[in-house]
């Protein structure tokens, strides 16, 4: 396992597999040749298909208590259709974690990427599979998720098995705005990429962090924030929020760890003739 400590918090990086995308799949306005120039300096992000992949998941533990921020791809394997390796519970366990062990799920937004794992259906029904966890979500983007628009879109299916009923099994905790979540960690919500997206700021004895989730979707993108990012619900304000979340992190020179940067997925904001660019710790 791979780990690394803000202060006193210790964060582990999880995944749940890896997915590939066709460059223009993700971003149907760029050019081609804008991604071939960073082929040789991110060749890990690359594959035959277009962009490579990791699902991030991560394991904090501030103050005795545990943390997951987003719960991977799923036992399905597959989100939008898209196979996948599900592997987060197998490497939680080899963490000598149990489900029941974790006190809060932090869910960055309700995109199948990211809530795969937040239940469990076998023969005895449906249940939560941090069943002592409160799984915390940004009012917004519960009510875009559970919109009756958008889940007669072909979405029901899927919703009913990872995140409709988080209410009646009594574990959600829906918020608004910035909100402390455990010792040293707070919601920093980043909205766009869904209308609820949150990030979450760490903070312990000087050090912080911040795990952007999906403002940045691979290492390329911290330096290509303007294209249009197919997955954003909103793209301005995703944009808006993709600049304000790396100025942020800039600034206060902070860890950025993120879902879809290459596992373990944190790295340091660096400056090269004049541009932004990811470079992993
Ligand atoms: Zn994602």
């Amino acid at each position: 396992m791979t780990q690394i400590n803000i202060g006193d918090i210790t964060i582990t990086a999880l995944s749940d597999g890896r997915m590939s995308f066709a460059t223009s799949n993700l971003f149907p306005e760029t050019p081609e040749a804008v991604w071939d120039g960073y082929r040789e300096r991110f060749p890990e992000a690359f594959d035959a298909q277009g962009f490579y992949t990791n699902i991030g998941v991560f394991h904090l533990a501030p103050g005795g208590t545990q943390v997951l921020v987003d719960t991977g791809l799923g036992p399905t394997g597959a989100a939008g259709g898209l196979p996948g390796r599900p592997v987060f519970l197998s490497e939680l366990g080899s963490m000598g974690v149990t489900g029941d062990d974790l006190d809060s799920v932090f869910l960055t937004h309700l995109h199948g990427d990211h809530v795969g794992w937040n239940l469990t259906h076998d023969e005895n029904g449906s249940r939560p599979t941090f069943p002592n966890a409160r799984y915390v979500l940004q009012r917004a983007d519960w009510g875009h998720f559970t919109d009756e628009e958008f889940l007669a879109g072909g979405r029901r299916d899927a919703a009913q098995d990872t995140y409709l009923p988080l209410p009646e099994m009594g574990v959600l905790d829906l918020i608004d705005g910035e909100t402390n979540i455990a010792p040293g960690l707070d919601a920093y919500p980043t909205p766009g990429h869904t209308p609820g997206h949150q990030s979450m700021l760490i903070s312990s004895r000087g050090e912080r962090a911040l795990i952007i989730g999906d403002v940045i979707g691979s290492p390329m993108h911290v330096s290509e924030p303007d294209h249009l990012y197919r997955p954003d619900v909103d793209r301005d304000q995703a944009r808006k929020s993709r600049h304000d979340a790396l100025d942020l992190a800039e600034g206060a020179g902070m860890t950025v760890i993120g879902s879809h940067m290459t596992r373990p997925g944190w790295g340091r904001l660096i400056r090269w003739e004049g541009r932004r660019y990811w470079q992993a710790l």
